[in-house]
């Protein structure tokens, strides 16, 4: 379990990445916006634990960027601001808990594990994204409420960038997922099924839902 800590107080910080550490997590520590903002681009984290007060920026608008551009990864927020309309506006831009400062790391652990176990029992059966809604048990796709056919290679290859929106995603780590092998593939197969779905998903007029990212990959906007 990956968990991002974005915390400005170094003090703090190195706490929670010993009392983390120590429970068995995989922990990665930013200090301000823009650090924070690199490490969710370049991985995928199980939870995000975040302060509010940072020296670049609100926490609570970064939380809004990440919600925009599709990032689904669970939410803790720290913050000394403990007044009931913080908490309201955190949950509102989509928080999924707020833990107001002094808190104990004990509490923090357990809302951390309960904040995983609600995240397990969602994750990996059901991704959504702007109208989308891709059911990988039942191996099912609704476009605004409207099954849509897919062959298996095509659902294997949403179903990569739904579970990493906003994302960008290297050619050869989309190969190597859906082909089984970043080599044996044509070069062009990817983008014939691409624009495959692409034709299937997107309507004239309205954002792509896939932005061709060039000599690197694509990435689910
Ligand atoms: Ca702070």
């Amino acid at each position: 379990m990956k968990i991002l800590i974005v915390e400005d107080e170094r003090k703090l910080a190195l706490l929670l990445k010993q009392g983390l550490s120590e429970a068995g997590y995989g922990v990665t520590l930013a200090a301000a916006c823009a650090a924070a903002r690199d490490a969710l681009c370049e991985t995928s984290f199980d939870a995000i634990v975040l302060d509010l007060g940072l020296p670049d920026g609100d926490g609570l608008e970064l939380l809004r960027q990440w919600r925009r551009s599709g990032f689904n990864e669970p939410v803790i927020i720290l913050s000394a601001r403990d007044a009931v309309q913080d908490r309201i506006k955190g949950l509102d831009f989509g928080a999924d808990d707020y833990l107001p400062k002094p808190f104990s790391l004990q509490e923090l652990l357990a809302r951390l594990r309960s904040l995983l176990r609600r995240q397990a029992s969602v994750k990996d059966t059901v991704l959504e994204h702007r109208g989308m809604r891709l059911d990988l048990v039942g191996r099912t796709l609704h476009f605004n409420g409207q099954p849509v056919d897919l062959t298996n290679r095509e659902f294997a290859l949403l179903e990569i960038f739904m579970q990493n929106p906003g994302r960008i995603l290297p050619r050869t780590l989309i190969c190597e997922r859906v082909w089984s092998s970043p080599y044996d593939v044509d070069a062009n197969l990817l983008d014939v099924y691409m624009s495959k779905l692409r034709s299937r998903l997107e309507t004239e007029g309205d954002k792509p839902l896939f932005k061709t990212v060039r000599g690197v990959g694509y990435k689910l906007q």
